[in-house]
């Protein structure tokens, strides 16, 4: 029989997949003795098995359930629904990997009407009584029921309003009973039932709730956004409620380790006195740095500085914890790695090494890649930055420059950008998990309300997005859509701020920003992730500027220059589009020799600024409607300058339509139909090549024909290629070594790859084209519809951002194997978008890549992802 069901004390961290990160945590801690409210796990198979089971608990699993209730019951000497000795129990999600306020949690489970008169006399606090039912009816109602929170605050404002209270503390023990009949009385009239008085159904329905949030669209857009697989489900921890609102010798309260922004080795927390669990998370009230605890309370304070050592020198690494005091008594409600800043992670790795606690290769995997990204972005420039002045200060909750237009409602940000706009700032009260998609594309998030671990902050901390965080100095009205700055200023949606989030400054303008440094830690853990990775990682830039960033962000050589890129400028495209449009074989050399030393200068300034490093070049490839004039008036100018009329070339422009541009007349198929192109572009790489070998920095060019399908179409252009080349250096009388290559994005190029190596020196898999036409869906249309696959469940995550393993991942491994099979030195990459990205980097390593090639960007990210692909690869985790 599967167990689906462990106490704190059957578990441990290693059974993190079965029980959730904080399940396996509450039950690392209970072997540890530290001071744990106890209770059991319900396992993420158990999840699984209720979706497979059509969304119901299993006999079995409840029995279990009650099972481990009856035992905990036995341990803490208290009874579900006793009276007398009422056992009180949270429930709470917790999925394998850390899903920050993206599930729902029930607090107080257990009171009904008679339990909630056994814990007034109990506690001899009646108005805790009550102010703990009230609370817990709403959760419940909210949570399990979905009966909206907000009709029961009205309740609460109406009664807090009609006794003159300002505060909820200001309510007293009769008003919350009124509450709670008010509360009881909506649930009936929403839900058409009486409110549940037996614990064990509430228990049942909260955990059925938390099963089912897994499956709610906040959580479902989170995993998109964090890579998490739907079926992994989510455990559900059942623990001992404990309080920490029983008056002033009570509080709860997060703490870190190490300061999560900066990576600075000292504890670092928040607390409030007198308040339960969620109160600080939901930045509600502001609360009290964790020093101020050793004022209050030292004993205490020292307890956790002890429990929060054992746990960090535990677990080697930064631990974010949740404690309760219960009238003087400490308890530990949550440990977990921390999430931090990209500066912070850089740091603490760094650090964890010199204290001798990891190894580096450890010290490497504890970093997200994906997180450097903002570290790779601009700061403020200096002079500016010191120029302006601040509108007002908040916290510094996740550092970074953003300039942006605000916006004030999720919604809005999404649409502005989805409307063409490059930079939001997204401007809250506090955000809520609702707000995750706003907060993901909007450059920086500004808070009005919250702490440094307020929702704002942590996601944003999680996400690398600046951040500013309750703000008080500004009022904000997010109905009407403005704030108003302390010397009352009025900034409306649209208007321009920037928000520093290393100091928590606001700038009501939009200042300049610089390109970052890669130095101190982080130029350390590259300098690690180098030593350690097999992969090589080039870039992917058309320009000498692109390639300077690229060679600063440590590329090891390009490893695609989309040649057509170079025309897109005003100036060219007009030379461009003449060749395009060129009907005779006469009319398109005049148009090519135009190009030609356009062409050869773009290349010598690549060559020059790589310095030596490989450069592939990747001949013409334009989908041709990229290029064609459209307009009437660019059609006229054109012919002009062709000396032809506006009706012939109009003429030709309607001829050259395509039905599906994607797979029409680009790629190799220009050079077959029109061998010219390649002979000037194989020109242009040659001469500049010996151009710049004369300077002294060796150039070995690499050409590279794209969206070959046959191995004869391949032949065809190489051997226009080889001729062209070694004329022009036969010529020169100089020595110049040149390779060529081919693309691998057809399926029928990777299904013939043997073939086709018989004539590639290289292949570079181009992933974006090859997921296009495997899936035979158009790589520029495809968004349309897959918002509804991911709704739907048919596909978790985008195959134009990570590459689908299965599919065509197949098709890579297999053209990597046939390649080989024919020529063994055969050079292996990748260049398509999936280059950047880490798990693509992962599988890249597996199937034996020599190299992937990526925005000069991601080149960070890359060599890190290559690195811990090397490390997960060769089993040297945990070797000191
Ligand atoms: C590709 O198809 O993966 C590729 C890199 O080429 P492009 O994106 O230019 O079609
Ligand atoms: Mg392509």
């Amino acid at each position: 029989m599967t167990k689906y069901v462990y106490l704190f004390s059957e578990g441990n961290a290693s059974m993190r997949n079965l029980l959730g990160g904080k399940g396996a945590n509450l039950a690392e801690m209970t072997s540890l003795n530290l001071p744990v409210p106890r209770g059991f796990t319900i396992t993420t198979e158990a999840c699984t098995r209720y979706y497979n089971d059509g969304r119901q608990i299993a006999k079995e699993i409840e029995d279990q359930i009650m099972e481990a209730l009856a035992k905990t019951e036995k341990i803490v000497g208290k009874k579900f629904g006793d009276p007398e000795n009422p056992f009180l129990v949270s429930v709470r999600s917790g999925a394998r990997a850390s899903m920050p306020g993206m599930m729902d949690t029930i607090l107080n489970l257990g009171l009904n009407d008679t339990v909630v008169q056994g814990l007034a006399k109990l506690t001899n606090n009646e108005r805790f009584a009550y102010d703990s039912y009230r609370r817990f009816i709403q959760m419940f109602s909210d949570v399990v029921m979905e009966v909206e929170k907000s009709k029961f605050e009205k309740i609460l404002d109406e009664v807090k309003e009609k006794k003159g209270a300002k505060f909820d503390t200001d309510l007293t023990a009769e008003d919350l009973k009124e509450v709670v009949e008010k509360y009881k009385e909506l649930y009936r009239k929403e839900k058409g039932t009486e409110f549940p008085q037996d614990p064990k159904v509430q228990l049942m329905e909260a955990v059925k709730a938390v099963f089912r949030s897994w499956e709610n669209p906040r959580a479902v857009v989170y995993r998109r956004l964090n890579d998490i697989p739907s079926d992994w489900g989510t455990a559900v921890n059942v623990q001992e409620m404990v309080y920490g609102n029983m008056g002033n010798d009570s509080g709860t309260g997060v703490a870190f380790t190490r300061n999560p922004a900066t990576g600075e080795k000292k504890l670092y927390g928040e607390f409030l006195i007198n308040a339960q669990g969620e109160d600080v998370v939901a930045g509600i009230r502001t609360p009290e740095s964790i020093e101020k605890l050793k004022e209050i309370n030292p004993e205490i304070y020292n307890q956790f500085t002890v429990i929060a050592e054992t746990l960090e020198k535990h677990y080697k690494d930064m631990q974010d914890m949740e404690f309760t005091i219960e009238r003087g008594k400490l308890f530990m409600l949550q440990t977990r790695n921390g999430k931090r800043t990209a500066a912070a992670a850089l740091k603490i790795a760094v650090d964890l090494v010199s204290e001798g606690m990891i190894t580096k290769e450890e010290a490497l995997l504890k970093i997200d890649p994906k997180q450097l990204d903002s570290l790779l972005h601009p700061n403020f420039e200096p002079k500016a930055l010191k120029a302006a002045v601040p509108i007002a200060k908040g916290l510094p909750a996740s550092p970074g420059a953003a300039t942006g237009k605000i916006y004030f409602t999720a919604e809005d940000a999404v649409n502005a950008v989805k409307n063409g706009e490059s930079k939001v700032i997204l401007v809250r009260l506090e955000t809520s998990p609702e707000d995750i998609e706003g907060m993901h594309v909007a450059q920086g998030i500004l808070t009005g309300r919250g702490g440094m671990t307020s929702h704002a902050a942590v996601v944003a901390r999680g996400m690398g997005t600046c951040c500013v965080a309750g703000c008080g100095e500004i009022s904000i009205n997010e109905e009407e859509k403005y704030f108003i700055d302390k010397n009352g200023k009025k900034y409306n949606e649209g208007d321009w701020i920037s928000l520093d989030g290393s100091t928590g400054n606001v700038y009501g303008e939009k200042l300049p920003t610089i390109e970052p440094e890669m130095t101190g830690y982080f130029a350390t853990i590259m300098q690690w992730a180098d030593e350690v990775r097999t992969l090589k990682v080039r870039a992917n830039a058309d320009t000498p500027k692109d390639a300077a960033q690229a060679l600063k962000f440590g590329a090891e050589g390009i490893g695609l220059c989309r040649t057509e890129h170079m025309f897109f400028d005003a100036d060219r495209i007009p030379a461009m589009r003449e060749m395009i449009v060129a009907r005779t074989e006469e009319q398109r050399r005049k148009a090519l020799e135009k190009l030609l030393p356009m062409q050869r200068s773009d290349f010598e300034g690549l060559f020059e600024a790589m310095q030596g490093y490989p450069v592939t070049i990747r001949f013409l490839d334009p989908p041709l409607h990229e290029f064609l004039p459209q307009e009437d008036e660019d059609i006229a100018t054109l012919a002009k300058e062709m000396g032809m009329t506006f009706e012939e070339l109009k003429h030709v422009v309607t001829s050259l339509h395509e039905f599906n541009p994607m797979m029409g007349h680009r790629g190799c198929r220009l050079a077959v139909t029109y061998p010219e192109i390649a002979e000037m572009q194989t020109r242009a790489v040659i001469e500049a090549a010996i151009n710049v070998n004369a300077k002294g920095i060796k150039v070995v060019p690499e050409i590279m024909i794209p969206l070959v399908g046959d191995v004869k179409e391949l032949k065809y252009v190489k051997d226009v290629v080889v001729k062209t080349a070694d004329e022009i250096i036969k010529k020169a009388g100089v020595n110049l070594e040149y390779k060529v290559g081919t693309m691998i994005e057809i399926p029928r190029a990777a299904l013939t790859a043997d073939e086709i190596a018989k004539e590639a020196e290289f292949f570079s898999f181009g992933t974006n084209d090859l997921t296009q036409m495997t899936f035979g869906f158009s790589r520029d249309d495809a968004g349309k519809f897959l918002e509804e696959y991911y709704n739907k469940k048919i596909y978790e995550f985008d195959p134009f951002a990570k590459l689908d393993q299965t599919g065509v991942g197949k098709l890579v491994d297999m053209a990597a194997k046939l390649g080989r099979q024919t020529r063994p030195d055969i050079k292996l990459g990748i260049c398509g978008e999936h280059g950047g990205d880490p798990s693509s980097i992962a599988f890249c390593h597996k199937v034996g890549l020599n190299y992937v090639s990526c925005s000069p960007f991601r080149v960070p990210i890359a060599r890190l992802a290559a690195a811990q692909a090397a490390i997960d690869n060769s089993g040297n985790l945990g070797q000191k």
